[in-house]
């Protein structure tokens, strides 16, 4: 099964894309991720896309779909993927259904507040890139997992989780009437803990 994670940034697609993947086996396609470790190694599209990312805006699509579609044609995607940040433009979502068929895309809906929460207090770990959040932290500083230092996306700073927010409306949003109109759409409200709203969407996705 081949599906999308929509919603805002801070909304959790990562979070439960992760446990969906660990949980059922299939990989979890996060283009942050990728971007992210290619800033990392240095490559070209690290160089370009650390721009973009760092101010809060999208890299190019074509980039981005670039990268995607040469991942999806790898062997451990042959028996299902979990797009995690992909698409976020119509143009992507265009790109992608001539590369994909897609069987389910959720719809992540979160208040304001709890994005704003979750993004401000958001740290990762620099070394594996594992998500932690302040309020269970405990002042901790290093990854429980690798034991690399915890850094404070730059993304995440106020201003530009704010900027990322009205990119969100502008650009990404549109992608809900997309899929609706595809008829693949399933809204899931996040609203309670993390078990509850991951059990939420293995409903609506009928795993
Ligand atoms: P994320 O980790 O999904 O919040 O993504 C972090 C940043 O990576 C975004 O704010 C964008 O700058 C960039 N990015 C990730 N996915 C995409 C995409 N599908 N299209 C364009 N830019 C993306």
């Amino acid at each position: 099964m081949n599906f999308i994670f929509l919603g805002p940034p801070g909304a959790g697609k990562g979070t439960h894309a992760k446990l969906l993947s660990q949980k059922h086996g299939i990989p979890q396609i996060s283009t942050g991720d990728m971007l992210r470790e290619n800033i990392k190694r240095a490559t070209d599209l690290g160089k370009q896309a650390q721009v973009y990312i760092d101010q809060g805006e999208l890299v190019p699509d074509d980039l981005v779909i670039q990268m995607v579609e040469e991942r999806l044609a790898q062997p451990d995607c042959q028996k299902g993927y979990i797009l995690d940040g992909f698409p976020r433009t119509v143009t992507q979502a265009e790109a992608l259904s001539k590369f994909a068929r897609i069987d389910k895309v959720i719809d992540l809906v979160a208040d304001t507040s709890v994005i704003l929460g979750n993004l401000s207090g958001r740290r990762v770990c620099g070394n594996c890139g594992a998500t932690y959040h302040t309020r269970r932290l405990n002042g901790a500083t290093t990854c429980a997992a690798c034991g690399g230092k915890l850094i404070h996306r730059v993304d995440d700073q106020p201003e530009t989780i704010l900027h990322r927010l009205e990119v969100y409306h502008k650009k990404t949003e549109p992608l809900i009437e997309y899929y609706k109109k595809a008829d693949l759409i399933m809204d899931v409200v996040v609203e309670s803990t993390i078990d509850h709203d991951f059990m939420l969407i293995e409903k609506a996705l009928g795993l």
